[in-house]
């Protein structure tokens, strides 16, 4: 080994707030050991400049979906220096936020919070490193650490691996992003480059938060444009987040979830589905249907609804597109002209596997193919890989629950990874003490 290469007993790809909450678990960690504890060393990858959270969505008035009591620390450790409301009191805000009497701050200002605290773990992260493949290292038949290689060819060297790399915008099948079609992901990135005194059309497409959140917002930005809605339902249908619903995102019902039997789980995710997948906050929907009216009864109908309806061609013409909506109802076809085309057709969970390349073979999947993944969020793999491999994201959704791809359980997760980590590294450094005594 090149004697540059840094090694950590955790590297971890993505810098979300999966493993922001997994560094500030770690500094807390350290904070609080004991001298008998093992010390971890650990460092984080992220492609992105600088720390954001989904920044082509952050809409002024969006709102979160989560309790702020639901941040990167709080339900694991209450007292925590890393809580919502110690950044709301470091910013001289925190009774302004009292009186606004709302456990649901805008995203901007969740966004901003996860930025203080990535400043305060900057020491942990490498930003603009993309990580392109993890390599094997073997010493006497068995993978001892793992080479974690960016896109510049730097190398770090881990002795676990945690992948948290997100979920991947999607596009309807035939569907091709272009100038001016764009997935929802993309929207305040690319959304400047039109002048609202030419917008005359635009089309979103879906029907869950995203799309609503899309669809309000190109109609106040561009207030002489229409805005077409398309989506299969009937009407767009609202988040179910009435307190024992909201359950299914409690850190107990990890546990109930994980050791539940595998037709039990099916029907868990189908039946709290509408908790977060193709839904909207009811305000929302509201607050569009009073504008839709309002234009009924001032009779300059802007805001256009094409529900039970699909697309079936999307032609790029450099300036916009050609959208071809079909309703599923009549069959009728109508060719939209517009300025751009966004789709809010949400997002795809990748296993991160393809980073691993031959060693994702050691990898065990179940008899439907998926990951299998211990109770601590760890792959099992084969035994002669001694590095763990923790995912944390929504590739954990069909063992771990629909929290997986939320923030709802971010903080303990993060607490739990922690704990069987130094599980790992006390059992590792005992076994390489006995060793050295032999
Ligand atoms: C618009 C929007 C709003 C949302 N609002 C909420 C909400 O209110 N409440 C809620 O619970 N959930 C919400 N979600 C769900 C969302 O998945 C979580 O909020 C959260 O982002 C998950 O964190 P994560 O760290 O797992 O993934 P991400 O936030 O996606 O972070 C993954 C990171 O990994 C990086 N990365 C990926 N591949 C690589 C690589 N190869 N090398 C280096 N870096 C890489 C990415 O750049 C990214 O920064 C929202 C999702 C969206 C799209």
């Amino acid at each position: 080994m090149s004697p540059t290469v840094p090694v950590y007993d955790l590297v971890g790809v993505g810098f979300g707030p999966a493993n922001l909450a997994l560094a500030i678990a770690l500094a807390e960690y350290d904070e609080q050991r004991r001298p008998e504890d093992p010390v971890l060393t650990a460092h984080f990858l992220e492609r992105q400049e600088s720390f954001a959270w989904h920044s082509g969505m952050l809409i002024d008035d969006a709102t979160m979906q989560v309790s702020f009591l639901k941040d990167l620390v709080t339900l694991r450790n209450p007292a925590s220096r890393f809580s919502f409301l110690s950044y709301l009191h470091a910013h001289d805000r925190l009774v302004d936020f009292v009186n606004h009497k709302s456990l649901f701050p805008l995203r901007v200002e969740f966004n901003d919070y996860f930025r203080w605290c990535a400043e305060a773990v900057a020491d942990q992260v490498a930003y603009g490193r993309e990580v392109t493949a993890v390599r094997p290292v073997e010493q006497d038949g068995e993978i001892g650490y793992l080479d974690v290689v960016t896109s510049a060819g730097d190398v770090y060297r881990a002795r676990n691996l945690v992948l948290a790399t997100g979920l991947i915008p999607t596009l309807p099948h035939g569907v091709a992003r272009g100038e001016r079609i764009w997935h929802s992901s993309e929207l305040l990135h690319q959304v400047d480059g039109i002048d609202a005194d030419d917008a005359k059309r635009f089309v979103v497409v879906g029907a869950g938060q995203s799309a609503a959140e899309v669809t309000a917002f190109l109609h106040e930005k561009f207030p002489t444009a229409e805005v077409c809605s398309v989506f299969s339902r009937y009407g767009m249908s609202p988040a179910d987040d009435s307190p024992l619903a909201n359950r299914i995102f409690d850190p107990a019902t990890v546990d109930e979830f994980y050791y539940a039997p595998e037709p039990m789980k099916r029907k868990l995710m189908d039946y709290h589905a509408n908790t977060n997948y193709s839904v909207v906050d009811l305000d929302l929907i509201e607050e569009l249907y009073r504008r839709s009216y309002r234009e009924k009864v001032l009779g300059n109908q802007r805001l256009r609804w094409f529900n039970a309806s699909r697309t079936v061609d999307v032609v790029d013409t450099g300036r916009g597109a050609l959208v071809t909506v079909e309703s599923m109802l009549t069959g009728e076809r109508t060719v939209l002209d517009v300025d751009a085309a966004v789709f809010a057709t949400g997002y795809r969970c990748d296993d991160s596997l393809p980073l691993l390349g031959d060693l994702a073979r050691r990898c065990h999947r179940d008899e439907c193919g998926r990951l299998r993944v211990a109770r601590d969020y760890r792959v099992v793999t084969d035994e002669c890989l001694t590095p763990a491999i923790y995912l944390q994201g929504g590739s954990t959704e069909h063992t771990h629950g629909i929290t997986s791809s939320l923030l709802s359980n971010n903080a303990v997760r993060a607490g739990e990874i922690v704990q069987s980590l130094v599980h790992r590294m006390s059992s590792r450094q005992s076994v390489l003490s006995t060793a050295g005594t032999r």
